[in-house]
């Protein structure tokens, strides 16, 4: 199969939807992979590395959606890029159609075959391409929190370890899923003394089990959060209700327990967040105070560390993507369920129910 990926046009997108590596089990495989010139040339990926991974390097993103079979991307297709997208064409990225009516417009219009990396499932129950996002930010979450905890920051002077004869940072990890379980790892790793709360019982026990008394396991209720804000240096939000909003879990009103110069840092700010106070910030200008509470709210997380993110990405997406290239679509979706429930628009329809559902499609 031809294989294309074009250099990510949104705005501070600095990943790429595939490594040299991952072009090069493609090729091995058989299929012809072409790289938009400079695609990866921000986080230090040359396209001397692609071609010597068997990528062809071609100059513009038109040839690439002219002539590939299926598009290999990061993040949603920009309108100009649905323009390009052909009938029968595979795109293969991230989409987050349910709250964009037009870029779902712009694929049904296409004819092409759309398949979101954020719905694709697998035997656990679990989300396998969303998960390596999900990890980065609860690893930067930490050192976000660190670092604005200094007091140049705004923040209240407070070292995450503390030092012999000085106690460590109170971490408040609130959502102990992926993102949690890897705060909560860095922190500990950093010293820190770790609380987490979550209001899965299975999830506090499996926790318990890994770390035993390194890490306080706590049932996750409003008291619970509140008794412990007075003495909380750094709270992580990192709780997901799939599907829904984040709960708010620390009102306004509550910033005022809390010592001045400590730190809130919203992960789950992309559904909405689950602090009262929290606005999404970019990592241009990442934290704003409120109530002497400094706030850290950026919803792209894994962007800051796009190196990183791009390895993860494409450690978790090409398994699939070598299947959707060896078999063509229609039996890669037919043979593989969970890859199929990745599958958000083909061909004219709209494929995934609470898509059509969100948008007014027959499904
Ligand atoms: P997850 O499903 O793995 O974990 C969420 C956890 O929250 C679950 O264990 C659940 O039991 C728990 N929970 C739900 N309600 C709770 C409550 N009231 N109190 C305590 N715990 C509660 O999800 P995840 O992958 O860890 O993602 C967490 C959040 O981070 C999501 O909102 C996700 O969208 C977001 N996220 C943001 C970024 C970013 O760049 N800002 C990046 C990745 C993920």
């Amino acid at each position: 199969m031809l294989i294309g990926v074009p250099k990510e046009i949104k705005n501070h997108e600095y990943r790429i939807g595939l490594t040299p590596s991952g072009v090069r089990e493609l090729v091995k495989h058989g299929h012809q992979v072409l790289i938009q010139q400079d695609g990866g040339k921000a986080i230090g990926l040359t396209d001397e590395q692609y071609q010597r991974a068997g990528a062809e390097i071609v100059a513009t993103p038109a040839e690439i959606f002219q002539r590939a079979e299926m598009i290999i991307k990061v993040k949603e297709p920009q309108p100009v890029e649905c323009a390009m997208l052909r009938p029968d064409q595979i795109l293969y990225t991230y989409l987050h159609l349910a709250p964009d009516p037009q870029q779902t417009a712009a694929l049904i219009k296409s004819g092409c075959i759309a398949i979101a990396y954020e719905t694709v499932t697998d035997d656990r129950g679990g989300l396998p391409l969303l998960a390596p996002m999900s990890e980065v930010a609860g690893r930067m979450s930490i050192q976000a929190g660190a670092h604005a905890l200094e007091k140049a920051q705004g923040g209240s002077g407070v070292l995450l370890g503390g030092v012999p004869g000085v106690k460590p940072a109170e971490v408040l990890v609130i959502g102990g899923g992926v993102v949690g379980i890897n705060a909560a790892r860095m922190a500990m790793g950093m010293n820190a003394h770790v609380t987490v709360l979550d209001r899965s019982l299975e999830r506090l026990k499996y926790l318990d089990e890994i770390y035993g008394h390194q890490l306080t396991t706590i049932y996750s209720t409003h008291d619970a959060i509140e008794e412990r804000l007075p003495t909380t240096d750094l709270v992580i939000g990192a709780v997901l209700i799939p599907g829904a909003a984040a709960p708010k879990l620390i009102a306004r009103d509550q910033l005022r327990l809390m010592q001045p110069g400590s730190v809130l840092v919203d992960v789950a700010i992309d559904q909405g967040g689950c602090f009262e106070t929290s606005k999404a910030t970019t990592h241009q200008d990442p934290t704003y105070e409120v109530d002497g509470v400094i706030h850290y709210c950026v919803a792209n997380m894994p962007g800051g560390v796009a190196r990183t993110s791009t390895f993860a990405l494409t450690n978790a997406t090409l398994p699939y993507a070598i299947q959707l290239a060896n078999k063509g679509a229609r039996q890669a979706l037919l043979d593989h369920p969970h890859l199929r429930a990745g599958l958000n628009v083909y061909r004219g329809h709209v494929t995934y129910q609470a898509v059509a559902e969100d948008l007014g499609y027959d499904y």
